[in-house]
């Protein structure tokens, strides 16, 4: 069983959240200027057209009264960061696919917590209690299945799809709801007389790979129910990550900071909720598009003993960030880290009596201060009882 937790309109609605005044009116968030881009749209503002990816231009010619908010992008890392350790108390096996969205796979957790619609309202509940914003989840055998339903569920709902109800929530849907088919596939099966998932499922499978090539056989295999990609949760990872798009090229180091700080502090959550710590710290980037090399930069470093501490991890990212020669203004930034140590028990991390968590040459003051903030942080994971996760997982 799989659900896909999606935040509604999450960095609208965190600024209706924040600013009373834009509660029920039409908000966009995004850059001003020229080039500006809607980057969310609350409800209100999308009954108007609306829509994120729009210029900024079209979404005030769309909607006169519309108000423009800019994008907060740390504050919304935090709240994700959140977000992600209210799904770790239902399951370690979750997949984040940006910082409002994420597969979480309950299977293991289903007999501990009574169903999966049992575990989408907690979480829906903890989110709206703690919070106070909405979020959809949808669930299903897969994640095609649980991805659709979260869509249909919003706003500010919920829908599981029961396994034997596959099919019969499948088959009438248009083949655009496939993740992955885009207008160039759409088109070429209309053109086969296929308008919906039912007939893609129905279709001979020769005539689809002849018509689609090797894509074919998973596209139908997905439209028939077949659906086995995983949850591709953090224990089988080799690294820990976190990233964002900026809407406009960036080059002050304050902002870059910020972004940085922020994932590092998600990464860090992430291995003390995993019981892991990490030796490589990665920082990445991408130059702005108009720079002439538009590719994906790495800078790594390996720390003498392995860590689970954001600012050990931030400090090392922006060291590596400042160690770079005429940078580039960038479009993306990232942080990760590598060279993982699972064998700690999760304990330590946290009472945070273990010797080895990487600060030496550090006061002892500040090394005391910050495990108790780590401790706080993961106050959550502690109150969730990971051990009773795992039992029901051994079950
Ligand atoms: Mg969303």
């Amino acid at each position: 069983m799989i659900l896909h937790a999606d935040m509604d309109a999450f960095y609208a609605s965190v600024e209706q959240r924040d600013d009373p005044s834009l509660r029920g009116r039409p908000v966009a968030v995004g850059f001003g200027g020229k080039r500006g881009v809607v980057a969310a749209a609350s409800y209100e503002a999308r009954k108007f057209g609306v829509r994120s990816a729009m210029p900024s231009s079209t979404a005030k010619r769309l909607c006169s009264e519309i108000v423009f908010k800019r994008c907060r992008m740390p504050v919304y890392a935090e709240i994700s960061a959140h977000v992600r350790e209210i799904f770790y108390r239902y399951t370690p096996l979750i997949e984040p696919l940006s910082l409002d969205e994420a597969y979480l796979d309950v299977t293991g957790s289903l007999r501990l917590f009574g169903s999966a619609a049992a575990i989408a309202e907690r979480i829906r509940r903890e989110i709206y209690d703690e919070l106070n914003l909405p979020c959809s989840v949808g669930g299903g055998a897969g994640k095609l299945v649980a991805k659709i339903a979260s869509k249909k569920a919003k706003p500010d709902g919920l829908l599981i799809v029961q396994s034997e109800g596959t099919l019969a929530f499948l088959r009438p849907l248009r083949v655009s709801e496939i993740w992955g088919v885009g207008r160039v596939t759409e088109e070429k099966l209309l053109s086969m007389g296929i308008v919906t998932i039912g007939a893609l499922a129905d279709r001979r499978s020769d005539e689809i790979e002849r018509e689609l090539g090797s894509w074919g056989p998973l596209l139908q295999g997905l439209a028939r129910g077949e659906d086995l990609r995983r949850v591709e949760g953090d224990r089988s990872r080799k690294s820990y990550g976190e990233e964002n798009t900026f809407n406009d090229d960036v080059s002050e180091r304050e902002v870059i900071e910020g972004m940085v700080i922020a994932h590092a502090e998600t990464v860090a959550r992430r291995l003390r909720a995993n019981a892991t710590c990490g030796r490589t710290v990665t920082l990445k980037y991408r130059p702005s598009t108009r720079n002439d090399s538009f590719r994906l930069v790495t800078r790594s470093r390996t720390l003498p003993v392995p860590t689970d501490d954001g600012p050990t991890v931030s400090k090392t990212a922006m060291a590596l960030w400042d160690a770079e020669v005429d940078p580039p203004p960038i479009r993306l930034v990232g942080v990760q880290i590598s060279g993982l140590d699972r064998d700690k028990p999760l304990q330590l991390s946290l009472f945070g009596e273990s010797d080895d968590s990487g600060e030496s040459g550090r006061g002892g003051e500040d090394r005391d201060r910050r495990r108790a903030l780590n401790a706080a942080l993961d106050d959550i994971v502690e109150r969730f009882g990971s051990s009773a996760i795992k039992r029901g997982r051994s079950e």
